[in-house]
């Protein structure tokens, strides 16, 4: 391992910024919290990982490694320890500075921090631990922070970042236990599923102590050692003086308030994506993830157990998978209704919806007009949003095909599926194979760019996607930083 001593900052950013490419889950959401007075940035369900490229990766996030040295030797992984490249590491102050330099710049909103495992799981855990607390503590920053857990490391290490983080992840990495053994030696499916369950827990029981608390109408008391003494009416009837003192984030914040998640390797093991799928659903049900990543394998190292050198990421894979992951979580599918073991893969030219519609035409055309919300979710082209939308309208009328249209109806895709006070939009037989020529004659584009799109990336945190004029390049930025621009 080539260990680099003596790199700049803007060296180490370089290294760590690229080497965190892989990782992608590092959306955010669900967590609210206004800024302070005494502390620096905020942060809003929705509105913090709201930039994203065109591969639906988001770049509003300091996203680093702390180290891209590691004692393992994954063989998927550009970070094994028998790969051949400049390792380095950041210490905790240097994160803080590099992450409360860029949010006040307005480059980020958050910090995504992930590391190799730096000596043991534990020291990594540590070092991970010092760097959020000077953060919070220290610098008293407010803004979104999502950090790996590293499995294996100490419990009482996890909680404590628990309470300083407000989303947590442990990579599942591959989608069975056979594949981990087979790729990832260092690691079994009992260390990672032990801290997403110790994490699972964490939640729960603090979301239970905040609705005692909120029925006993507790007031807690910024700075008190247990923060559960006598309500603040009580103490100031009985003439005790308020603590004074700054607010210590780790003891009065929520327990991961923007909850877990993970994320799954795609490609790299033979698994069948009726398998991956079946696998999310039990990670959504069993541990309550609010997301699972999926990432298409790229081929970087040479390995005789893995896809060879040069072998396209299966990015249109990735994207059914995604879309089925949405199905799974919004409209009231269950993995077994998009795929069994007789029918293991999605169909890669149509969506998982359109593809379950073509095996169920049976069910259609539903009437609009009549139909339930869920049977309104089945219908493709009609979404959460659409859906609600008709719900509310045809209380007060009749609805009809332009109606939908404003209602954000997809009418390339339901006008096949259903129907208007009795009448279908045009004379389209419900047959399968013709519907099937239709709907993957109107995604075959889409679907080529997804395909074909280039892999793995890095977003720069300065490039700015919407925007034609060129951005200031890493240079120009770190000049900003040191006071040269
Ligand atoms: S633990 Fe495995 S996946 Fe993680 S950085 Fe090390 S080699 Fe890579």
């Amino acid at each position: 391992m080539l260990i680099q001593e003596n790199l700049s900052l803007q060296q180490k950013l370089e290294i760590l910024a690229d080497a965190a490419k892989y990782d992608v889950a590092c959306t955010s959401s669900g967590v609210d919290r206004k800024g302070r007075k005494d502390a620096m940035g905020s942060a809003v369900s929705c509105g913090i990982c709201h930039s994203f490229a065109a591969d639906g990766r988001c770049v509003s996030l300091l996203k680093i490694l702390l180290t891209n040295e590691c004692i393992y030797d994954c063989k998927y992984c550009v970070n094994r320890i028998s790969n051949d490249t400049v390792r380095t590491s950041f210490t905790p102050e240097e994160i803080c500075t590099l992450t409360m330099e860029f949010y006040r710049r307005n480059y980020i909103e958050g910090l995504f921090l992930s590391s190799g495992i730096l000596r043991t799981p534990d020291y990594t855990m540590e070092q991970i631990y010092q760097t959020l607390w000077q953060l919070r503590e220290v610098h008293r920053f407010w803004g979104y922070i999502h950090v790996k857990a590293i499995p294996g490391a100490d419990p009482a290490l996890i909680e404590r970042v628990g309470h300083l983080a407000d989303r947590m992840s442990i990579n599942l990495e591959l989608p069975t236990g056979d594949g981990l053994r087979k790729l990832a030696p260092g690691k079994t499916r009992e260390k990672i599923l032990t801290p997403m369950r110790q994490i699972q827990h964490g939640i729960h029981d603090n979301r239970l102590k905040l609705e005692d608390q909120k029925q006993e109408k507790k007031i807690f008391l910024p700075g008190t050692p247990e923060s559960g003494g006598a309500p603040a009416k009580v103490k100031k009837k009985a003439g005790l003086p308020a603590p004074k003192g700054m607010l210590r984030y780790e003891e009065k914040s929520k327990f991961v308030p923007a909850g877990q998640s993970t994320q799954m390797i795609i490609g790299a093991t033979p698994e069948t994506d009726h398998q991956i799928l079946s696998v999310t659903e039990a990670l959504y049900h069993r541990f309550e993830l609010k997301r699972v990543f999926f990432s298409a394998y790229t081929a970087i190292n040479d390995d005789s157990f893995l896809p060879a050198l040069g072998t396209r990421p299966p990015l249109l894979r990735e994207h059914r998978l995604y879309q089925a992951d949405w199905l799974l979580r919004f409209y009231g599918f269950e993995a077994g209704e998009l795929l069994t073991e007789e029918k293991p893969y999605f169909n890669e030219a149509l969506d998982p919806k359109c593809d379950w519609a073509l095996r169920h035409l049976e069910l259609f055309p539903v009437e609009v007009n009549r139909a339930d919300y869920m049977t309104l979710l089945r219908v493709p082209g009609i979404g959460v949003k659409s859906a609600k939308r008709i719900l509310q309208a045809r209380r007060s009328a009749k609805l009809d095909f332009p109606d939908l249209k404003k209602f954000g109806v997809v009418l390339k895709r339901a006008s096949y599926f259903i129907t208007c006070g009795g009448k279908m939009m045009g004379n389209t037989p419900i047959e399968e194979d013709f519907l099937t020529r239709a709907l993957t004659a109107e995604d075959r584009v889409k679907n080529q760019r997804i395909a074909n799109a280039g892999a793995f990336r890095q977003m720069s945190l300065f490039e700015d996607f919407h925007v034609e004029n060129p951005s200031p390049g890493p240079d120009d930025v770190w000049k900003s930083l040191s006071g040269q621009l």
